[in-house]
């Protein structure tokens, strides 16, 4: 992929006029965009691809839809293996519908009706190009934190293994900030909810589990015993170095 490649984004939303409206405004942007009217058609542009196309890098995806609903999306690209960035719009602001779309793998949501500026900001945030490139040298850049074998790049979003760069989504960024920060320290379930989900701390969720597992892939040597995110039974998580 040249460095210049417009990124790719995947609307999966059956209202054809939002659809044109927002692929339109991302295509402005200097996005490249295709829409799919359904899960299924979402699914096969996904698993699939096409010969030739680079992968997506983001999906849009409504939660209302016929047939299969944006959960069940979200569920299967992520049992798939696929880990590209989910935004998902939610029809009103209803935090079960929240809790479960993050639990079933999405990174963001977005509240319908959205501001269409709301919309791109929040594109704009997910995609952030995380090189290292001129425009977004910063005076003062976040130290790396070497665990194990893999070093995380907080001001690029990265995390390096010895085997691959894995970029991570503003939530799983979030989420490691917030161990990191109080290395040594039990951070409770509810004080994650808050600080990198913005849920009430009382939330049942699996979410912060099924983010802890993606995190520890990248950073534990045996994921299934795991020496840098620990967990505290009944509590919440520590981070070791
Ligand atoms: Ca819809």
């Amino acid at each position: 992929m040249t460095k210049d490649a417009a990124q790719r984004i995947l609307i999966v939303e059956d209202e054809a006029h939002l659809a044109d409206g927002v692929r339109f405004n991302l295509e402005h942007e200097g996005y490249e965009v295709e829409i799919a009217g359904d899960g299924r058609r979402a699914l096969e542009l996904l698993s699939s691809g096409v010969e030739g196309q680079r992968p997506f890098e983001l999906v849009i995806l409504d939660l209302m839809l016929p047939e299969m609903s944006g959960f069940e999306v979200a569920r299967r690209v992520r049992a798939s293996g696929n880990y590209v960035t989910i935004l998902m719009l939610t029809a009103k602001d209803d935090p079960a519908d929240v809790v479960r779309g993050l639990e079933e793998g999405a990174d963001d949501y977005l509240t319908k009706p959205f501001r269409l500026d709301e919309l791109l900001a929040r594109v704009r945030v997910l995609l952030r190009r995380r090189r290292w490139d001129g425009a977004e040298v910063v005076a003062d850049p976040e130290p790396d934190v070497r665990v194990g074998d893999a070093v995380i790049h907080f001001d690029r979003f990265e995390i390096e293994t010895p085997e691959e760069t894995v970029t991570l989504t503003t939530r799983e960024m979030g989420l490691l900030r917030a161990l990191v920060d109080r290395e040594g320290e039990t951070v409770t379930r509810g004080a994650l909810l808050q600080e990198v989900w913005g849920l009430r701390p009382d939330t049942k969720t699996r979410v912060i589990d099924s983010f802890v597992v993606r995190l520890r892939k990248y950073l534990e040597r045996n994921p299934s015993d795991p020496r840098h995110i620990l967990s505290v039974r009944g509590q919440g998580y520590r981070f070791e170095r």
